[in-house]
């Protein structure tokens, strides 16, 4: 830290990406990245776009935006399109928190949620998720703050109903209920739909997964007009081009092949559910994950030990050292290959720990 640095700063915490070593050619399955290059439509409409980098991007994203609302069904001013979904939750923790409003979320989720807080000095309350990792329902009602919550949650892959959602979003009238879509095009149920029938509810949804477009940093938010333009409100005083025109290109490419996307997804379900039935058959035990990743312990072999010794295999996977979840590992689902490469690589490793 330098001198110079802010002292409102000088104890944050900041999140941790997963690491991205450059020391050899790992098989990456640590940060949920789809294994399938962009969209062809995706790449040749950046490809026009990066022709006309000297100018400004549209800081509305208007051709994107258009096909979002229409894709879902919404209105243009129901639909919000940042830099990242990590964008779109920067923008409601900052509109929609602060010192008499916390933020509220479960103690096992996105990482982001108790940084954002902290940076943003609000107030946050997490509740304990239950034995089984699963979310009890009645605890976010009459939640007294605004909700966050990533349905498929991270790094569980559990996933709570649209009813569910419906019952949490009732029951908190006079606060916001921010529900992350960054999985749900792996099997869940979206709640989107909710959106024109509640002014409470933000619904937040990402490029980077499910439409093979993580680097060039795309994400949205969907919700009622009055929320959109709050979220607006605060875009306008950070950062109003956001998007920038490639990303813009990219993403109305991605959304004008959907047969593609939807092919990919189907493609990880069930490879997902085929390395599940493998996993168990080392005796791995895992939850009932409804996104791109598994979440895997052994009762054998301690959580850190594997994700190490995958790591000289050349497998990455990513351990997270909260004591609730340390001995589980989460692990992309990617293609069958590479998920035969990780049965293999720890079979070997299990063999070596007997
Ligand atoms: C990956 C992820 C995001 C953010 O993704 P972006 O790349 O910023 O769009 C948001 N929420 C959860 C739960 C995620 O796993």
């Amino acid at each position: 830290m330098s001198r110079f640095f802010s002292e409102k700063y000088s104890s944050l915490v900041p999140y941790t990406p997963g690491e991205q070593p450059k020391d050899m050619k790992y098989i990456k399955l640590n940060t949920n990245e789809s294994p399938f290059p962009p969209s062809e439509k995706a790449i040749s409409a950046a490809s026009e776009a990066i022709k006309i980098l000297n100018l400004y991007s549209d800081p509305e994203s208007r051709m994107l935006t258009e096909k979002v609302a229409a894709y879902y069904g919404l209105d243009y001013e129901n639909v919000l399109m940042t830099n990242g979904s990590d964008e779109i939750l920067y923008f409601a923790f900052t509109a929609f928190c602060d010192k008499n409003t916390p933020a509220v979320f479960p103690d096992i989720t996105y990482g982001f949620y108790p940084v954002y807080s902290e940076f943003l000095n609000i107030p946050y309350r997490e509740i304990p998720l239950k034995e089984d990792f699963t979310i009890n329902v009645n605890d976010y009602l009459n939640a007294n703050g605004t909700v966050f919550i990533a349905n498929p949650n991270a790094p569980t892959g559990e996933a709570l109903f649209v009813n569910d959602i419906r019952r949490i979003v009732e029951a908190n009238p006079d606060n916001v209920v921010v529900i992350d879509e960054a999985y749900i095009d792996f099997g869940g149920e979206s709640c989107v739909p909710l959106v024109k029938e509640y002014d409470n509810l933000l619904v937040t949804q990402t490029f980077s997964k499910s439409r093979s477009l993580a680097g060039a940093r795309l994400g949205m938010g969907m919700a009622s007009k009055g929320l959109i333009q709050d979220l607006n409100t605060v875009k306008y005083s950070v950062n109003p081009y956001n998007v920038n025109r490639m990303t813009s290109a990219a993403g109305y490419g991605a959304m004008s092949d959907d047969e593609y996307t939807k092919k990919n997804c189907r493609y990880i379900e069930e490879c997902r559910e085929y390395t599940s039935a493998k996993l168990k058959e080392l005796g791995f035990e895992m939850t009932d994950s409804k996104a791109n990743f598994i979440f895997a312990k052994h009762p054998r072999a301690d959580g850190k030990e594997i994700y190490l010794k995958l790591k000289e295999k050349g497998i990455l996977i990513r351990h997270f050292d909260k004591e609730r979840i340390c001995q589980y590992n989460r692990i992309t689902v990617g293609t069958k290959e590479q998920m035969d490469a990780l049965i293999n690589a720890l079979t070997g490793i299990l063999e070596e720990l007997k």
